[in-house]
């Protein structure tokens, strides 16, 4: 018999941006809806799960015996809030697998944490509030998240202790499972962990938090600096996130999370001097980014190649990955040398699909158009026709399958801009992703990718940070929020409200 610690683990994997298309089961089940043993299988190879549970499976395999009550993974990519049917099929599964998996000896809980449902704003809180229902306040809830997660004070209620990423590109994932495993293992041994946090009124735009350097890289490090330097043994845990604002919801915002042995007022008082520095720090959080005709014109004149980033229409935030502003600009200008990728249309994967490689058409870009994405007509020679499926080599991707669905590798005239067009809406994070469709990225004079951030854990070996240009062009993930019709986004908030006051002034 298997002896060891019976440990519930449980995934809801969404980032809701409220201006999206709702997220339906199909999404998931593209993705990810494992339930029960499959989870144990799949967790222990190479797999399409969020990492974070197959992080958590080898840090507790080698912490030594144990026994994984594995309920329900689901992950989907970034789309709009999940729609009520497939919310509730979740919750139902997640619940009933829960009790019957009775007793528990600890929950983990490896969620995105910036979902949200259709039906119901907070479905991370209303998640945690039911598992805590079952299993009563005594044992151990602990939770990791993605650095772009909005966390309600329900959830913080609700937990004892979180782990969020510490990485943009976020390559920490299984590093993160891991602390949240060791949080898990020093509760068994007895210890009560304390959890509070802080929300700033903040929201700052996505391209802005990377932590490779700049303000948020700094903020993360000042969280660093608290964990070394800690002389009363007390914190476990300070994590700072950054919160995804497309969310619109009330928990949007910066926080600032720590983690104690036992002491809420340490916890309280480090949350609270950490929060109030990033504060002082937050006009260096705003956007610089180039206009499509100031990136035309960059490239006119580069002697060097440079990546365009289309961060206002990335998949991975929930775009469309369908905005035509880049792709008309630079073919009407006739830029050489452009590859861009990847532009999302089933449909115009079809058109090409329909004139067989080596055929020319008149392909219609978004026949469809929606808010931000406009119709674009142009002629195309198709290259190369593929289902899409490869395997990450390098980033966020390494190791990882993936799949853009059925596939084009189109050449737009006279322009010569090679465009990869694909069925799924992924962002394009991967070499990988080019290279399986015979593009030598390295001879490429321009690469236009539409992706945020992610993208830059990939092809740092053929770009430096220096040859990175953001670009605001259209698209539902827009560094410029002003541009963003939010609805329940607590304001003021910074930088919408240029004056926003924190502490808010009493009377
Ligand atoms: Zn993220």
């Amino acid at each position: 018999m298997t002896r060891g610690p019976r440990i519930a683990i449980l995934s809801f994997h969404l980032e809701s941006n409220a201006f999206s298309p709702p997220s339906r089961l199909e999404d998931f089940r593209q993705l990810c809806w494992l339930e029960g043993e499959a989870v144990s299988e799949h967790a222990r190879r190479l797999n399409h799960m969020p990492s974070e549970i197959t992080g958590f499976y080898a840090r507790m395999d080698a912490a030594g015996p144990w026994q994984p009550l594995p309920l329900v993974i689901a992950a989907a990519p970034p789309g709009g809030p999940v729609d009520e049917p497939t919310w509730q099929l979740f919750l139902d599964t997640a619940t009933a697998r829960l009790r019957a998996a009775l007793p528990v000896d600890a929950v983990y809980l490896g969620n995105h944490g910036a979902a949200s449902g259709l039906g119901q704003g907070d479905t991370e809180a209303e998640l945690m509030d039911a598992v805590r229902a079952i299993v009563g306040p005594e044992v151990p809830l602990i939770a990791s998240y993605d650095l772009h997660c909005n966390i309600s004070d329900r959830v913080i209620h609700a937990l004892d202790g979180l782990f969020p990423y510490r990485t943009n590109p976020h390559v920490d994932l299984r590093q993160r499972a891991a602390d949240a495993a060791d949080a898990i293992l020093a509760c068994l041994g007895g210890e009560r962990l304390q959890l509070r946090h802080v929300r700033l009124p903040f929201t700052p735009p996505s391209v802005t938090l990377l932590t490779a350097r700049g303000p948020f890289a700094d903020a993360i490090g000042w969280a660093d600096t608290l964990l070394r330097e800690d002389t009363s043994g007390e914190l476990v845990d300070v994590s700072v996130t950054g919160g995804f604002v497309f969310s619109d919801v009330p928990q949007c915002g910066m926080c600032v999370s720590v983690t104690t042995r036992g002491d809420p007022l340490h916890a309280e008082r480090t949350a609270q001097a950490l929060a109030r520095r990033i504060w002082e720090d937050r006009h260096r959080y705003l956007v610089v980014t180039s206009t499509v005709d100031e990136a035309v014109a960059q490239a006119r004149t580069s002697t060097v190649p440079l990546l365009f980033a289309d961060v206002a229409d990335n998949p991975g935030g929930g775009g469309g990955g369908n905005t035509v502003g880049l792709m008309k600009a630079f073919h009407e200008a006739r830029i050489p040398g452009v590859v861009l990728g990847v532009f999302i249309d089933a449909d115009a994967v079809q058109q090409a699909v329909a004139a067989g490689v080596g055929g020319t058409a008149e392909l219609v870009f978004n026949r469809m158009p929606s808010l931000f994405a406009d119709t674009y007509a142009a002629t195309a020679r198709v290259l190369m026709l593929s289902d899409g499926e490869g395997t990450g080599r390098r980033g966020i991707l390494k190791d990882r399958r993936f799949s853009l669905g059925a596939s084009a590798l189109v050449e737009l005239l006279p322009s010569g801009m090679r465009v990869l067009v694909s069925s799924l809406r992924r962002q394009l994070s991967e070499p990988a992703m080019l290279e399986m469709h015979g593009i030598d990225i390295a001879a490429a004079r321009v690469l236009i990718v539409k992706s945020r951030g992610h993208y830059r854990a990939g092809f740092d070996e053929f770009f430096s940070d220096d040859r990175i240009v953001d670009v605001d062009s259209d698209g539902l993930t827009t560094p410029n929020l002003a541009r963003v019709p939010f609805r329940h986004l607590p304001r003021p908030v910074f930088p919408l409200d240029a004056d926003t006051a924190w502490p808010a002034s009493a009377g």
